[in-house]
């Protein structure tokens, strides 16, 4: 009895001094430390951090010594390293051929005014041509066929893609080069042709090629690509939660530490450091992580702490964790991802004291950021329009893909020296990041907490894609 009653007085006591402690955690995220971090890591010795590069692994090392020195679980295949058996492809500028054939007129060009990709070696005679515009349809069935197009729009393309053509040639007004490529060592080619053209002759036969159909035909020679292995890493470390069944259930926050190398030539400066893009979501990771980490009572639900390369190759990095994942789908409950939260000089104004979350009412997650914000004085933007089209840019994607609730957060995502060479680490404004990454610590540990898990909302036709992936 007496045990009891000391027990109950106690609780209040219990609450109070945890209160204090999450409290002293989030007052350990520094604005100082993140420019320390940023200073290196975005400095010109690591020469823009491209995927693959040897600046890239060094700033992997300097993560994982971090990771090391916070004390979190490794959770890598080597370490905090999940290593990622990859190749990149540079295509043959040499040995291109593409002819079109149109009421009794020929024209052939070669490398001179062709550039291509293919996963292969290719060569096609005489396919039928099927014209597509830019708002046009495209009819299901075009195995076989060349489409031909003259715009570089995304969404189309992703159409054109889908109804698998055997070659897509694109007519542009000027030369444009396929950068290389990276995909994962030992994976299958795509037998898919794309092509870019310039050349007078071929935009009036195409201009006088009728929509759809056509009685036109292709003939096209690629040449095969020149392929180079490499390795690559994710950087995962994990914070094991307290809770005997929480803990078995996971909450990622990510952030790309990749960015866009050095450029090929020109005067002066010529490295993209990416202090804001995403240096400024790593060094959030990783303070975040330190803060997070000096708790010594943990939060229920276990927190992975990922940093991917490839980000700007295509999600590349962390679309290798969506097909090689370390922790079960099934028991992964949310991904918050960081990019940009640097710079508060968006396009759109200054962004002080406010964050964008792209997607935000596709999941409770949003309510969630923004209970978190209430509490620690950052105001989550309402800008529909613009967070939806952000939801499928970056890596909270692949995690989406795989039925998981998955939102990117951002201060600026439109900024003024946005994959520019002026990218650098001077530029950040670090009390702002500090201030956000409290709001971003608070809400993963309001999820960690939680014993029920985020979801989708399921009013939403844009989050059906995502409601779809079920893992058993
Ligand atoms: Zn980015």
């Amino acid at each position: 009895m007496r045990a009891l009653a000391l027990l109950l007085l106690a609780f209040p006591a219990i609450a109070a001094s945890e209160a204090a402690e999450t409290q002293a955690a989030l007052d350990r995220i520094s604005a100082q430390s993140m420019r320390g971090h940023l200073s290196f890591l975005a400095s010109d010795l690591l020469e823009g951090r491209a995927s693959p590069s040897r600046g890239l692994d060094i700033a992997a090392e300097y993560i994982a010594a971090q990771f090391r020195g916070i004390g979190l679980e490794e959770a890598g295949d080597d370490g905090y390293f999940q290593t990622a058996k990859m190749a990149t492809q540079e295509q043959s500028k040499q040995g291109w051929r593409v002819t079109m054939q149109f009421h009794g007129k020929e024209l052939a060009l070669n490398d001179e005014d062709v550039a291509g990709n293919a996963g292969k070696a290719v060569k096609l005679s005489f396919i039928p041509v099927f014209k597509v515009m830019k708002d046009g349809d495209i009819t299901p069935d075009l195995e076989n066929a060349a489409v031909v197009m003259d715009t570089t729009s995304k969404s189309l393309l992703r159409k054109v893609r889908a109804a698998k053509p055997a070659a897509i040639v694109t007519i542009l007004s000027r030369k444009r080069r396929f950068p290389a490529r990276l995909t994962e060592a030992g994976s299958e080619r795509s037998a898919l042709v794309q092509v870019y053209v310039r050349n007078d002759e071929w935009s009036e036969m195409y201009a006088a090629l009728p929509a759809g159909r056509t009685e036109a035909k292709l003939s096209l020679g690629a040449p095969g690509p020149v392929e180079t292995p490499a390795l690559l890493r994710n950087v995962v470390g994990v914070l094991r939660g307290s809770d005997p069944v929480l803990r078995d259930t996971y909450i990622f926050l990510t952030a790309h530490y990749d960015h866009i190398g050095v450029k090929p030539d020109g005067d002066g400066d010529r490295i993209y450091n990416g202090a804001n893009d995403d240096g400024s979501g790593t060094v959030s990771v990783m303070e975040i992580a330190a803060a997070l980490a000096s708790m010594e009572h943990r939060p229920k639900r276990s927190i992975v702490f990922m940093t991917v390369f490839g980000e700007e190759k295509g999600l590349i990095g962390s679309q290798y964790y969506g097909k090689h994942p370390i922790f079960p789908f099934a028991k992964t409950v949310a991904n918050l991802n960081l990019e940009q939260l640097g710079r508060t000089d968006d396009l759109a104004g200054a962004q002080v004291g406010v964050v964008s979350v792209t997607g935000f009412n596709y999941s409770d997650l949003g309510k969630t950021l923004f209970d978190a914000g209430e509490k620690t004085g950052i105001r989550i933007r309402e800008d529909e329009k613009r967070s939806d089209d952000f939801f499928d840019r970056s890596d909270n994607l692949s995690f989406a893909e795989q039925g998981i609730p998955a939102h990117t957060i951002g201060v600026a995502f439109e900024f003024p020296d946005y994959h520019e060479v002026g990218d650098e680490w001077r530029k950040i404004d670090y009390t702002n990041m500090a201030k956000v990454d409290r709001m971003i610590a608070t809400a993963l540990l309001m999820i960690a907490n939680s014993a029920v898990a985020p979801k989708w909302n399921a009013e939403l036709e844009k989050t059906a894609p995502y409601r779809k992936a079920i893992h058993p």
